[in-house]
């Protein structure tokens, strides 16, 4: 009798463990990917998702999309009641009360400015007024004369940006003066979006916007295959890097640009002169914190590479990859840990 129920018992346990095993399998192969994409942010945003129910994956994208566009709406100098505009409209006259994410995003534009000798700077936003790059820039692409530029540099200063976290305001010290979260912005809310659809259990997906990107990957220790953009050759990777979880951002002195008599002008302008910066022809970062990840990689740019990479080494949570002007590639230190495929003759 005692036999037979301990056999029947280990039946019931076998049978029980044959369904759970079923039952993965199948949730496994069930598994769907599905991939959305927006004009958002001036640029293409994909939200690539994860998971078993399209109904929940669907849930978590409509998440997604709708905490960008109110992050967006808060930190564009493009639309005129965000946070940023009125920042800019009260220039050199009262502190103006803003959001907590704003905040966030300026101190931490300080802090990278602060580490980067001022090659990092919101401030450059009043160089808005004489840089068209494209048609619908607000003007022709067409190189100012340095009399336009040098006299709006003295309105170019960290410094002059006053914070205070508790009253949740920001002043800019002089009238005139302008700031631009587009170095930084879209880093901070990529990441604030993989917050949003994670919030929707989802648990694997990747959240990109022009040169940002943020992977996440909780289900097993696959990594991405994330491709390194060509400078020169549009649709063109140089190579390959692994991520399993966490932040990249490539500054590319061809997001936006137009040629001029033979010289490249292009979006990432150096504060110290005005002008494009010319020592590089893209910077990716990799890091845990999108923010961080798209101010460095923009800081990087400016500074150029022997600099540039003095600063990646000197943060222990960020890694990063060079192409100089003339093609040649440069890893940090720690880069190998993300199984780099890159070609040793650079991009030539
Ligand atoms: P992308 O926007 O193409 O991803 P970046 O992250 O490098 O590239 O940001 C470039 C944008 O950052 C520019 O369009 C401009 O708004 C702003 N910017 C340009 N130069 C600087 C700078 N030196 N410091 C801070 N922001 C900058
Ligand atoms: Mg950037």
């Amino acid at each position: 009798m005692n036999k037979d129920r301990r056999k029947l018992a280990c039946l019931l346990v076998a049978a029980i463990v044959i369904v759970i095993l079923t039952v993965s399998i199948l949730r496994k192969d069930q598994s769907v990917e599905i991939k959305y994409t927006r004009l958002m942010m001036g640029t293409v945003v994909e939200i690539i998702l994860n998971g078993y129910s399209e109904q929940v994956i669907k849930d978590a994208a409509d998440a997604g999309f709708a905490e960008i566009k109110r992050l967006e709406s808060l930190m564009s100098h493009y639309q005129e009641s965000s946070d940023v505009s009125k920042i800019n409209k009260g220039a050199g006259m009262e502190p103006v009360t803003v959001s907590p994410e704003v905040i966030e995003v300026v101190e931490t534009s300080r802090r990278v400015s602060e580490m980067s000798s001022g090659a990092f700077d919101i401030t450059m936003g009043v160089l808005g007024s004489v840089w068209h790059f494209t048609k619908d820039d607000g003007g022709e692409p067409l190189p100012p004369a340095s009399e336009e530029v040098t006299p709006l540099l003295k309105l170019v200063n960290f410094n002059q940006v006053i914070v205070d976290r508790d009253a949740l305001t920001v002043k800019l010290a002089k009238e005139g003066m302008r700031i631009n979260l587009g170095g930084v912005a879209k880093g901070y809310i990529v990441s604030k979006a993989v917050d949003a659809v994670k919030r929707k259990g989802i648990k694997k997906g990747i959240i990109q916007a022009g040169g940002d990107m943020f992977m996440f990957n909780e289900t097993d220790d696959k990594p991405f295959r994330i491709g390194i953009r060509n400078p020169r050759e549009e649709n063109k990777v140089i190579g390959t890097i692994d991520i399993t979880n966490g932040a990249t951002a490539t500054s590319g002195d061809y997001e936006r640009f137009f040629i001029k008599d033979g010289v490249r002008y292009h979006h990432i302008i150096d504060p110290k002169t005005g002008f494009p910066a010319a020592k590089v022809q893209s910077v990716t970062i990799v890091a845990k914190d999108g923010t961080t990840a798209d101010a460095v990689s923009t800081a990087v740019f400016v500074m150029g590479k022997e600099e540039g990479m003095k600063l990646i080494e000197k943060l222990p949570d960020a890694e990063g990859l060079i192409i100089d002007a003339d093609g040649n590639i440069t890893m940090s230190s720690g880069f190998n840990e993300y199984n780099p495929s890159i070609p040793e003759e650079g991009v030539k």
